[in-house]
């Protein structure tokens, strides 16, 4: 599963790539780390990963990873072949899903590409480019289907009627992901892999000075009543000071944050973020000398979480003894939960629930 990072040029995509992936895990701990530059495998930080660590002083550990590219080249025109154009849209449409950085700082040492600071046109400019390609693919799609309709079958028809519907929505400025839609539509949708359906979080990339008084920024106010209409989520940070705090050690930049008012790291909250958009949840296993995180897609099997830790154990599938995290950390001794009947033996059908520490027969 993978993270776009998009947003206009000079918005601090890169930087907050960087501080990402400079704060990140060494590459050779996933296997599916390519060398490409743009492409970061970050752990999400887990305070259950760090009980169990502590608990099992394991050889290795691993946390859950995310996967974030950053995807640099939208301009404005993109849509018409204006910048990377094209080449930027088809790196969009094979993500997952979106995290749009948009930027409140003003200054900087490179100006803004559109003049002043205006969050909310940023958005739209963007946004715009994403919906004139979704509407050459469904006008392309249209083509086709009109083509059918000669048949007279009447799903031709009624796929007409759904294209029209998305057609006019999108003309009004509404990505797709924020349309009201049937059953039909969504199917559609999914087939025709529209950009503005992709699940979006946006990033408030503020000046450093901004971080402290952040409730009288009219340009936050703005990003934070656009994601609150949209039931979309927004991260405010700062792009540099997150470059700066992955410089420190871990003891000054508690020093830092707490000096800046702030609870956490921009960095966690947008990993954090960017893990939910995703729809993922994490179970644990303890296997030999290994403590290690996985993230699987809520509503995961017991057999599909066994093969996201080897696909053979996905095939062999026998059944998994479960206990969750919070009934394991009352007792913190898995002999005790055993005796105690709290390791439960599930089958194929045994839905993953967040937190589950699993033991896979197969
Ligand atoms: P990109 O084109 O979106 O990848 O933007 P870059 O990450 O290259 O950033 C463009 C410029 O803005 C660089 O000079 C950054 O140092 C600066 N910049 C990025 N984020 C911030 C920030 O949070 N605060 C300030 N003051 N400058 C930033």
């Amino acid at each position: 599963m993978e993270l776009g990072i998009v947003g206009l040029p000079n918005a601090g995509k890169s930087t907050l790539f960087n501080s990402l992936t400079e704060a990140g895990v060494p590459a050779d701990s996933y296997p599916f780390c390519t060398v490409d530059p743009n492409v970061g495998v970050v752990e999400i930080e887990d305070r259950r990963l760090d009980k169990l660590k502590e608990h099992y002083q394991p050889e290795t550990c691993r946390g859950a990873p995310l996967k974030f590219v950053d995807i640099a080249g939208l301009v404005a025109g993109a849509s018409r072949g204006e910048g990377l154009g094209n080449e930027f849209l088809s790196h969009i449409r094979e993500v997952d899903a979106i995290v749009h950085v948009v930027r409140l700082f003003a200054g900087g040492e490179v100006a803004h590409v559109e003049g002043a600071i205006d969050p909310l046109r940023d958005v739209e400019i963007l946004e715009s480019e994403l919906i004139i390609k979704d509407l050459e693919t469904i006008s392309r799609r249209r083509e086709k289907t009109e083509r059918m309709l000669k048949t007279g079958e009447n799903k031709y028809r009624e796929e007409v009627s759904y294209l029209d519907h998305l057609q006019e929505e999108l003309e009004s400025g509404r990505p797709v992901r924020l349309m009201d839609l049937n059953e039909a539509e969504e199917e559609l949708v999914a087939e025709l892999f529209l950009l503005t359906a992709k699940p979006t979080l946006f990033v408030a990339n503020l000046s450093e000075n901004k971080l402290e008084n952040r409730e009288n920024n009219e340009s936050i106010l703005e990003m934070r009543q656009l994601a609150e209409e949209r039931g979309e989520e927004l991260v405010e940070l700062s792009a540099t000071f997150e470059e700066e705090l992955v410089e420190l050690d871990p003891e000054e930049q508690e020093l830092f944050l707490e000096e800046m008012g702030l609870e956490s790291r921009g960095l966690e909250r947008l990993k954090r973020a960017g893990y939910d958009l995703l729809n993922l949840i994490t179970f644990y296993t303890v296997v030999g000398d290994e403590v290690r995180a996985t993230p699987v897609p809520a509503g995961s099997t017991a057999p599909e979480a066994a093969g996201k830790i080897h696909s053979d154990m996905l095939e062999n599938f026998i059944r998994a003894e479960v206990i969750n995290f919070s009934t394991w950390a009352e007792v913190e001794n898995m002999e005790a939960a055993r005796s105690e009947g709290l390791v439960r033996t599930e089958g194929q059908d045994y839905v993953i629930q967040d937190g589950d520490i699993c033991y896979f027969k197969f």
